[in-house]
Order: structure tokens, then C-alpha cells, then sequence
């Protein structure tokens, strides 16, 4: 276990930013958690990757970055397999792990930065594919009791980049491991995502094929991190209902938008960000990024409030335009 007191946060955070924390523990055993959660007084963060995180001001608590390793076979029959995988892991290692062994349900979320323990909080999802749609369990520490829980599907009350944890037990536990039902055999193929229907329509499919094509669109469309800091997706996708839909459509006809149910549409907040001009907006420290700008950006130096300041502006110049709320996907501290 490593322990760095007023610690630096720059290496924590894929946003790249320099704020600080009284205390970073870097956890590697179980043992080792439940005795820090124990000793310690005042506020926590349990942090990842750090990939879904913006540090706006210096963090007055202690940060745990779980660092607990392994993958186990928990139960297989000949068409599937229950695997048990630490928080600690990589989640972009584990989903190579799984496609090298032929096991199926994680190869349309390759890439995707941060550690496994983080994946149900948001219920990751990319190209068709939600976490929740493999999901089994996770297991983990209630903080304020220090009880071990097992949840399973059903009460992680998953929904589109959201989850119990980032509502009722927002800040209440730490995961531990979680685990995860893969096939062994008729796999289920999802390329029903329009570029990768597109690429692949003269591919024998493969969880490979699959995984490396969508290595392949996003590294087209995302920056990577360790060049330009950034969290990814910086607001949800709005789902608006069908008369505002409407009322958007008849000013702007070329709206894209994706039907969930007869009164529900998603639509995508990259469109309205670069509708309302941001790809030429921003400053020296902070931007969109121009392959997708959804992504915001820290072009180099830019302070966390200067990016919350600048993501603040295009919450504002949405509404402004389109009477529209958009919501942080990531979690500004
Ligand atoms: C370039 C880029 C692309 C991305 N693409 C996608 C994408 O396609 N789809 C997608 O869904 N996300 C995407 N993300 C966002 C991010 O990678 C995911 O949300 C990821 O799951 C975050 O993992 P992390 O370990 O970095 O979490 P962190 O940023 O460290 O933490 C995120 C949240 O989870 C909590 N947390 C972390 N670990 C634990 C734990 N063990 N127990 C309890 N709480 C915990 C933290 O307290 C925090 O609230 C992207 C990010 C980047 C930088």
C-alpha cells in the first residue's frame, strides 16, 4: 500500500488537472481497505481510473484508489461463464482478457478507460452495449457500517449511464469486484450500431473483428487522455418527449434523434453543442474536441474550473437555444 499526503491529483485524473487531496491511499489488498476504512475520519472518494472525474477545487478528504487485481472463473457450463473480476483491474484489460479467450458480451465496450470497480457506477455503455446486459453482481463495503454486501442485477436499478450508486448509495460504498455472465459459445453479436453495421457487412464476425473495429471508430473519434486530457463524454445524450422533439424539429429539421418509446427520443448533445458553435469557441486551456464535441478538452494547462466554467457555458447556450437541460455525465468534485 502506498500513501502520499498532500498528494498531487494529476496523475489520478485523465482530465490532467493539478488539484490536490489531504491524503491518496493506493490500495492493493481487501485486508488493507477495511482497515483505512476503519482508521479514517471525514470524507472519502474512492477513485479508478480517474476518467470520470473533474477536480474543481483542492479535495478535503481522503481518496482510495483500489488497486485490487484477479479475475476468477466462478461457475461454466459449455455455453457460458461467470467470471469474477476485481475492481482494481483495468476494465480495457479485462475486456482483452475476455476476447483473447473467446468469451463474449464485453467486446463492443472495448477501450473504454478506467477500472472495472467504476463500470456499474455509470452502467458504461458504447456501440449497443450497456454493462448492465452482462451483469451478474458486484460485491463491496458499505462505508458508513463496514458490512460486506453481494447486489445483484435487479437492485443495482441500472438505466442509461446511471445507477443505484450514483443515487441512493451515491458515495455509501465501495466496490470490491463484480460479476459478470460472458458466452462460451452463440455468441451474440451487436453491430446493429450504424458504423459498425456499416464496416463489418463484409466481415465473418468474431468477438476480434468486433473488438478491433471498435477500437478503430473510437480511436477515429475520441482523443486519447494520456495526449489531451479529457473524460470522455462530458454530458448524457438528452431524451426529450415528443412534442418539444417536434417544436425543435420544425426550426431544425436536420435534429437527429433516436425513438426509446412513442413519447420518449435521445438525441445527441454533440449535435446541439456544435449547433450552437462551440467547435470555434473555448480558449487557449480549454475546448470541444473537433472529431466529437461532446468531449471537452483540456488543451494543456486548463485549471478544473476552468473547464467546469467553460462546460457551465454550453449548459447555458443550450438552454438558451433549445430550452434544453443538458446533465454532467461526469462527476465534478
Ligand atoms: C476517452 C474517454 C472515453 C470514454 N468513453 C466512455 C464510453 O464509451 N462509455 C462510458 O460509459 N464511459 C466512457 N468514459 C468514461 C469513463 O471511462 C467510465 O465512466 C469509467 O467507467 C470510469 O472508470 P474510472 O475507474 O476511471 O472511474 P473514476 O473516474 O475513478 O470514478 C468514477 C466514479 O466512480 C466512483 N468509483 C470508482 N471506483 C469505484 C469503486 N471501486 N467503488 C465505488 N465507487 C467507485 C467514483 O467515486 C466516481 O464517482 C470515457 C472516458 C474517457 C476519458
Amino acid at each position: 500500500m502506498k500513501i502520499n499526503k498532500e498528494a498531487s491529483l494529476k496523475k489520478f485524473n485523465t482530465f490532467n488537472v493539478s488539484e490536490t487531496a489531504n491524503c491518496i491511499y493506493e490500495v492493493e489488498e481487501i485486508i488493507q481497505l477495511k482497515k483505512i476504512l476503519s482508521d479514517i475520519k471525514g470524507q472519502i472518494l474512492i477513485l479508478g481510473g480517474g476518467s470520470n472525474v473533474l477536480f474543481t477545487k483542492r479535495f478535503e478528504g481522503t481518496i482510495i484508489n483500489l488497486r485490487n487485481k484477479g479475475i476468477n472463473v466462478i461457475r461454466e457450463n459449455k455455453d457460458s461463464i461467470l467470471v469474477e473480476v476485481c475492481a482494481g483491474e483495468n476494465w480495457n484489460d479485462f475486456v482483452i482478457w475476455a476476447v483473447e479467450n473467446n468469451y463474449g458480451g464485453v467486446e463492443n465496450l472495448s477501450l473504454i478507460p478506467g477500472n472495472v470497480g467504476a463500470a456499474p457506477i455509470q452502467n458504461i455503455g458504447a456501440y449497443g452495449v450497456e454493462l448492465k446486459d452482462i451483469f451478474y453482481s458486484c460485491s463491496g463495503i458499505r462505508l458508513n457500517s463496514l458490512e460486506e454486501f453481494e447486489m445483484k442485477k435487479s437492485e443495482c436499478k441500472f438505466s442509461y449511464r446511471n445507477s443505484i450508486f450514483k443515487t441512493e448509495l451515491k458515495d455509501k460504498v465501495v466496490i470490491t469486484s463484480i460479476k459478470l455472465n460472458l458466452t462460451k459459445s452463440n455468441h451474440h453479436f451487436k453491430i446493429a450500431y450504424k458504423e459498425l453495421k456499416e464496416n463489418l457487412s463484409n466481415f465473418e464476425l468474431s468477438l476480434k473483428v468486433i473488438s478491433d473495429e471498435v477500437i478503430k471508430i473510437r480511436q477515429s473519434k475520441l482523443p486519447d487522455h494520456k495526449s489531451i486530457g479529457n473524460c470522455g463524454s462530458f454530458f448524457k445524450n438528452p431524451i426529450i418527449n415528443l412534442s418539444k422533439l417536434k417544436k425543435i424539429k420544425a426550426e431544425y429539421p436536420d435534429l437527429p434523434s433516436f425513438k426509446i418509446d412513442s413519447n420518449k427520443y435521445k438525441i445527441p448533445a454533440a449535435w446541439l453543442i456544435e449547433k450552437s458553435g462551440f467547435k470555434e469557441k473555448g480558449s487557449k486551456n480549454v475546448g470541444v474536441y473537433e472529431n466529437q464535441p461532446l468531449v471537452i478538452i483540456n488543451r494543456g494547462s486548463a485549471s478544473g474550473k476552468e473547464i467546469l466554467d467553460f462546460a457551465n457555458e454550453i449548459k447555458y447556450t443550450i438552454h438558451n437555444n433549445f430550452n434544453i437541460q443538458l446533465e454532467e455525465e461526469v462527476l465534478i468534485i
